[in-house]
């Protein structure tokens, strides 16, 4: 088999790679480089295939035209929903005749950003259980294919499974280790044992964090960080607004339990906020937000916040903008473009860690600049992350016990902490650790 680098090897983001048996090839994920794309959610009109190409948004798999893999495409998988491992695929996958799988979750924030973009493709989109089967045939072997439920910070993530005649494919972007989830399971490592123990042949892993000497805390972690913010500061009389990612059901969750208990009413503000909870509502995963109001149009958002701000005390506020995305809910209150006031310390709560990319900092920057002049009490990185640092690392490749370790989900400096750990386990570099960039392949031999 051969393992080809399309996206994700140089740097985060538009994660994709492919998996060629004789004459099948699978592919795993297709996303975005959000960091090229900043704000164009929150256009009226998003740019075509071609724009976001040009834009450097995609994955070059123009690779596989190159080297004649196009057609042998018979499966596109994705890993889970987030925009730098699903995103593309609304471009993308029409170059391909073949299906799209995932989880129902992730498939449904598929079909939902394709709608609201009035995108189509003619893939069929699959959804998969947690946990259950589903096989691909293929004109050298036919394929069972499994999604494995793992931690990250959206829900029904997993790794994903292939299994072939030379072993089990286990395709590892994104996860943590998180033993004690605020929502959904925790890892399935029954089942990622009975693998090893079927035999893998490779393990393509997440290795955003493998920098890192930590093993990344758990979701509860950034409960308690939120329950000390909200439950032992002084706000009984100020306006609270908390923004967090949207695709975080999880921490979402959360955030609508403490509102209730502080006694305010929660809403949720922001289009990206609006598809991810109808989504997780689609699919019976939004039983917390029952009573939540959701507000994405912006006259909608107008109107609701004119309301809140009548009698900013009772209210918790949901939204979008904690990279400082211009054009996203906090950006346009802190411009003083909606009629939401701020004063002085209404609290405002980042349940997020800005994204360390040029942009992302700048625009965040800017919007700290603008909340400051408010005399806002700002509380930073109320959040843990969702990817696993090099300890977590550590764990999953003793559990999964791969034959060949492909580091991925960064630049070389990323990819290569993970194989010096590797290293550290008895792997050997070049022959059973990989370090690959975009637009090249390995071959593993039978
Ligand atoms: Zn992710």
């Amino acid at each position: 088999m051969k393992i080809h680098a399309i996206g994700g090897y140089d740097e985060v983001g538009k994660n994709m790679t492919a998996l060629e048996i004789g004459e099948d090839v699978i592919l795993f994920d297709s996303g975005l480089f959000l960091p090229a794309i900043v704000g164009v959610e929150e256009r009226e009109k998003i740019p075509t295939e071609k724009g976001m190409r040009a834009l450097g948004a995609l994955p070059d798999d123009t690779y596989l035209d190159r080297i004649g893999l196009r057609k042998k495409v018979r499966a596109i998988l994705v890993s889970h929903a987030h925009l730098d491992h699903v995103g593309a695929i609304p471009y993308n996958a029409q170059r391909y005749d073949a299906n799209v799988f995932g989880t129902p979750f992730t498939m449904e924030v598929l079909k939902i950003l394709m709608k609201d973009n009035n995108q189509r493709i003619r893939n069929k989109i699959i959804p998969i259980k947690i946990g259950s089967s589903y096989t691909i045939r293929g004109k050298s072997e036919n394929y069972k294919i499994e999604f494995v439920n793992i931690t990250h910070s959206t829900i029904q993530s997993s790794i994903v499974a292939v299994h072939t005649k030379e072993g089990v494919v286990l395709y590892a972007n994104d996860y943590k280790l998180d033993n004690s989830p605020t929502f959904g399971d925790k890892p399935d490592y029954k089942r990622l044992r009975e693998l090893a123990n079927k035999g893998v042949k490779a393990l393509i892993v997440d290795c955003l964090y493998a920098p890192d000497d930590r093993k990344t805390p758990s979701e509860k972690i950034a409960k308690g960080l939120l329950e000390d913010v909200l439950f032992t500061t002084d706000n009984k009389n100020s306006g609270m607004i908390v923004t967090t990612f949207s695709s975080h059901i999880a921490r979402l969750k959360t955030i609508t339990e403490f509102g209730r208990k502080l006694g305010r009413e929660v809403v949720f503000l922001g289009r990206s906020l609006g598809k991810y909870m109808q989504a997780a509502k689609n699919v019976g995963q939004a039983q917390f937000a029952r009573d939540i109001r959701i507000f994405t149009y912006r006259r909608q958002v107008e109107k609701i916040l004119k309301i809140v701000n009548k009698n900013k005390k009772r209210y918790l506020v949901v939204c979008t903008g904690h990279q400082g995305e211009p054009g996203s809910i906090l950006d346009r209150i802190a411009r003083g473009q909606v009629p939401l006031q701020l004063s002085k310390e209404d609290h405002i709560i980042f349940s997020s860690k800005t994204i360390p990319t040029p942009i992302n900092e700048a625009s965040r920057g800017e919007l700290e600049k603008k909340l400051k002049r408010y005399q806002v009490r700002i509380f930073d990185n109320v959040h843990t992350s969702g990817h696993g640092g090099r300890e977590d690392l550590r764990d999953l490749l003793k559990i999964i016990k791969p034959q060949h370790v492909i580091p991925s989900h960064g630049d070389l400096e990323k990819t290569t902490a993970g194989a010096k750990l590797a290293e550290e386990l008895g792997y050997k570099l070049h022959r059973t650790v990989h370090l690959m960039r975009n637009g090249t392949f390995i071959k593993l031999a039978k």
